[in-house]
């Protein structure tokens, strides 16, 4: 870029955005949804199109949570263990298998756990408070002695005791987790319409990347941030498209960007968003087609994080430093990528944690510092820094599991201050 031009001066006077303005401004732009029917077990960690309502009741039927005899209560009241009652054992049940008899005054079922408690039967009485008698004629007693007194209802789950038909079970936007699976199952959902996976390309920028095959050579790095970006943007439920690395030429990116801008649902690109002379994402959405959302966010890391809206598709301009590349998605991407999947209104899960060491760094934008959150000895959250509080760290991304928010102060914050953490990774969203 020409450095007498007007717009080379205006890279440096960027109005900068408040960092949870900016997320809100995504969501509100995320036009894109489709819908796929998949089954029962592709629908796993996929976010579902479609509320999910029970039925039928569990139980269904009046069920045995014991093994034990089916009887009438009344027909106990007296029985003890000197005096038990004694009862005719009518039948057999099993689960899966139904007795369709009525259980009469002097009468008893042998019930297993889970079978369906006959009609008649107010009761079931544990096996272990009952003894045989005598062999009937097929090797099987016909007597049974109940040897202490059973309430009405004892060990019988009434039928809907645990769901009522036509309980919420699965809310349109919710993530697909094993007890979801569990329960699309009993409510007999071989297939589920799901969120489609939202198509991200990963375009790196820069001279200096090597292709992760490729042995290094002074001055340049491999590329590591597509490959990060490639795990979380499957994690976050897409798809990710890995695009070979560009030079820092605006040229080159132009066409590259454009043609990704038509084909994925959203484009990522990485690096060239700063001030140095090589920044090329400055130049090109300058002139772009789009629209320009933001070009600075009041936050550190990742500042200069760019973002924009080309039709339909967002353009995320994340900066190059890995760790601002992973705030940078953390803050704006995984949201916009949720929208995509139905969650309405992304809400970020925020904890509260105890500092476990002074943070002494003065700054005057919110800083998001990769931390580790784990519990404290008092039961308390407590949170220190995953390590070196630089922008170009990686090895503090693998170790994240949370960022701290730390407001504007030029005092830093006191070991044992509260503060706000937000979760990173799967489990930042409900
Ligand atoms: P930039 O945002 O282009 O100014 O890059 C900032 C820093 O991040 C520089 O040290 C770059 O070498 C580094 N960087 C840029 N892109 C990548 C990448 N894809 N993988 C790893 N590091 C990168
Ligand atoms: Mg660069």
């Amino acid at each position: 870029m020409d450095p007498s031009s007007s717009s080379y001066q205006d890279r440096f006077a960027r109005q900068a955005i408040a960092v949870f303005d900016a997320e809100q401004l995504i969501i509100e732009q995320v036009k894109r949804e489709s819908v796929e029917l998949v089954s029962i077990e592709e629908a796993y960690l996929r976010r579902s199109a479609q509320d999910i309502v029970a039925g039928a009741s569990v139980p269904h039927f009046r069920r045995s949570v014991m093994d034990g005899y089916a009887v009438r209560s009344s027909d106990t009241v007296h029985a003890s263990n000197e005096q038990p009652a004694r009862l005719r054992i009518v039948a057999i049940v099993d689960c899966g298998t139904v007795w369709d008899g009525e259980l009469q005054a002097g009468e008893a079922v042998r019930i297993m756990t889970g079978a369906m408690v006959p009609a008649g039967a107010d009761a079931v009485v544990k096996l272990e408070e009952t003894s045989d008698i005598d062999e009937g004629a097929h090797g099987l007693q016909d007597e049974v002695l109940i040897k202490q007194s059973v309430k009405p209802n004892s060990h019988i789950h009434d039928e809907g005791i645990e769901i009522k038909k036509g309980t919420p079970l699965i809310q349109k936007g919710a993530r697909i987790e094993p007890g979801d699976m569990a329960l699309l199952a009993m409510f007999g959902h071989a297939y589920l319409n799901v969120y489609s996976a939202p198509r991200i390309a990963v375009i790196p920028t820069g001279h200096e990347l090597l292709p992760v095959e490729a042995p290094l050579e002074p001055g340049k790095i491999r590329n590591s941030n597509s490959y990060l970006l490639s795990g979380l943007i499957r994690e976050a439920g897409g798809e990710p498209h890995l695009l070979p690395a560009l030079p820092d030429d605006v040229d080159a990116l132009k066409s590259v960007l454009e043609d990704a801008l038509q084909e994925y649902d959203a484009v990522i690109t990485v690096g060239g968003v700063s001030v140095g002379d090589r920044d090329i994402l400055y130049a090109y959405t300058q002139e772009w087609k789009g629209k320009l959302l933001f070009n600075k966010v009041m936050m550190r890391p990742g500042g200069p994080t760019t973002v924009g809206i080309y039709e339909d598709r967002l353009l995320f301009a994340l900066s190059g430093n890995p760790s601002s590349c992973f705030v940078g998605f953390e803050m704006f991407v995984r949201p916009a990528m949720l929208r995509m999947q139905g969650v309405e209104s992304p809400d970020r899960v925020r904890l509260k944690a105890k500092l476990a060491a002074d943070y002494i760094t003065q700054d005057t934008v919110v800083r998001l510092v990769r931390g580790v959150m784990y519990g404290g000895e008092d039961g308390a959250l407590m949170v220190r820094e995953a390590g070196l509080d630089s922008s170009n760290a990686t090895i503090t991304v693998r170790d994240a599991n949370c960022l701290i928010v730390i407001p504007p102060s030029d005092m830093g914050r006191p070991a044992g201050t509260v503060v706000e953490v937000i979760p990173v990774g799967r489990s930042s969203f409900k």
